[in-house]
């Protein structure tokens, strides 16, 4: 007799190769910046404001880190700020400037493909009667530079333009952007998040104003970014306080995440030097996919120069992103999407849209960010994976958004309504009505308990685990399951109505059964 307790571990087990191929989203803290940072956190407590001996070693490691910095942009030391993220850094130009110009000069040129980190702040601006344009892109996302001569005028105080986009990599011509802003007075700002440590920076050379960088985009820590502010462009503080970083941005610095940024960006020639054999990889699962899905769409630019070397953006027509990604995951790949969903609600790409692409194509598209321990078997296995999704030989999950999940849908007698919330989330927050609930890493001794003639509708906090769930339950037999997109955190911003009348009404606790000799299908 064989007892098989811990089934859907051991299946998490089995599945559990991971290539994370997310790199655009953040990158593994390098060994390297992991070393120097816990140095940091032993030895270098002091307050590098203060003035005795442990303040001022202190104060001596950050300026290493600021130099370092500013080698791999090629500023000079005294240009860069440190920040605690590159959203600071955006928010923080925008702002100053506005402050500055408006009302004298009232409008800044952007482009349709930035981070939201500009764009929602450049809304922002907007409630506050600054004109905000954007700048058209071709389709394939670079600026339309007669447009922007077109556009600019003396009104206009900045141009905002991203150096290398976060979705699709396609990078632009930052050089002849500044030319024409200097043309017409315009200061520039371009977010080059993206591009350390993947292409060369030289903010000198490009003649900028102000660029942002985040740490964690090249091995370094989370919560560090850096501002570059050209000698002699107008600048005041976003944060008030102490007189840190020059009296530019108060706050006591956050040292060993300095040091970390310092550290990662010692490494950039090497990261550069490493490029080229990336961009080989890319090319070999780009040739892998077109043979997999000849229908198959490139949206990131194919000319060496204009994209960057990791990234990818791809279509595949017919084949809707979440099911995709959702399987990737149960198999231990993790990509993005081309679309945001962020409240759950699958709004397209933003990136995309402006290209060009559909509403559709835009939820037909992943984004694969490769990275420096990406191997070529992560992409041949990637490739297998997708290749068996889109012969049809893997389970399929559908998929509800939050949006969707209406109470018709929650009280038809045909949904049967799982929760596999961690206990925690359950104590934090009720559940969704009529909710069977169960322990998530025993699913398997629940089984005989849930119907085979409804639909599964399964829900966790955030539509990750539930996603596995859901796997497993396909695989298990179970025909049709569905998971909760964004789970209940989407489900509550979105119907917060139906959450305050429902939350936790009618919810059963199933108990486990003890399972004996059942074996996996
Ligand atoms: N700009 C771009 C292009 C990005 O990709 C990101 C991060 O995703 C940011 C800005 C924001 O960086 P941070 O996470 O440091 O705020």
């Amino acid at each position: 007799m064989e007892i098989q307790h811990l089934e859907f571990l051991k299946h998490l087990i089995q599945i559990n190769r991971q290539v994370y191929l997310d790199h655009n989203a953040t990158t593994p803290v390098s060994p390297q910046v992991r070393k120097k940072m816990d140095q940091a956190l032993k030895k270098h407590y002091g307050n590098p404001s203060s003035f005795y001996g442990i303040a001022r070693r202190s104060a001596g490691v950050m300026e290493q880190a600021r130099k370092h910095v500013s080698q791999a942009i090629h500023a000079d030391p005294s240009e860069v700020i440190f920040t605690g993220c590159a959203s600071e850094s955006n928010n923080a130009v925008l702002k100053s400037l506005t402050d500055r110009f408006y009302p004298a000069k009232k409008k800044i040129i952007s482009t349709p493909i930035e981070h939201p980190s500009i764009l929602n702040t450049l809304a922002y601006l907007e409630t506050r009667g600054v004109i905000v344009e954007f700048c058209p892109v071709d389709e394939h996302g670079r600026v339309l530079l007669a447009e922007l001569e077109k556009q600019i005028d003396a009104d206009t105080f900045l141009v905002c333009c991203i150096l290398a986009n976060n979705e699709t990599g396609v990078i632009q011509d930052i050089e002849a952007v500044t030319k024409i802003a200097r043309k017409h007075g315009a200061l520039v700002l371009t977010d080059c998040v993206q591009a350390l440590g993947k292409i060369p920076i030289d903010v000198h050379a490009w003649n900028v104003d102000y660029a942002s960088f985040s740490a964690h985009k090249l091995y370094g820590p989370k919560g560090i970014g850096a501002l570059y502010v050209k000698h002699g462009s107008p600048f005041t503080p976003l944060l008030h306080g102490g007189h840190q970083e020059n009296g530019l941005r108060a706050g006591t610095e956050s040292l060993h995440n300095i040091v970390g940024f310092g550290t990662a960006c010692q490494e950039v020639d090497k990261l550069l030097t490493h490029a080229g054999q990336i961009r080989v990889l890319k090319q070999q699962l780009i040739q892998r996919l077109r043979k997999i899905k000849p229908d198959c769409v490139i949206n990131s630019p194919e000319t060496e120069t204009d994209c960057l070397p990791n990234t990818l953006s791809i279509t595949f027509p017919g084949v809707e992103n979440s099911g995709l990604m959702g399987m990737l995951d149960y198999r231990g790949i993790a990509v993005s999407a081309g679309s945001a969903c962020s409240t759950g609600e699958d709004t397209p790409s933003h990136v995309l849209k402006a290209m060009g692409l559909s509403d559709q194509a835009a939820r037909e598209t992943i984004r694969i960010s490769l990275g420096h321990d990406t191997s070529a078997r992560d992409i041949q296995y990637m490739a297998k994976v997708i290749q068996e999704y889109i012969e049809g030989r893997s389970p399929t999950v559908n998929m509800i958004t939050a949006a969707q999940l209406n109470e018709n849908i929650l009280f038809s007698e045909n949904t049967f309504v799982l929760d596999v919330r961690p206990s925690g989330d359950r104590k934090n927050f009720k559940g969704l009505p009529n909710a069977h609930e169960v322990d998530p890493l025993f699913v398997e001794k629940y089984l005989k308990q849930f119907p085979r003639d409804r639909q599964i509708l399964v829900y966790c906090p955030g539509g990750g685990l539930s996603f596995m769930i859901s796997y497993y339950l396909k695989a298990r037999g179970f025909k049709n399951v569905i998971n909760l997109r964004g789970g209940l955190d989407a489900w509550r911003k979105r119907h917060g109505d139906l959450y305050d009348k429902y939350a936790g009404q009618n919810v059963t606790v199933l108990q486990p059964d003890e399972i004996q000799d059942v074996r996996i299908g």
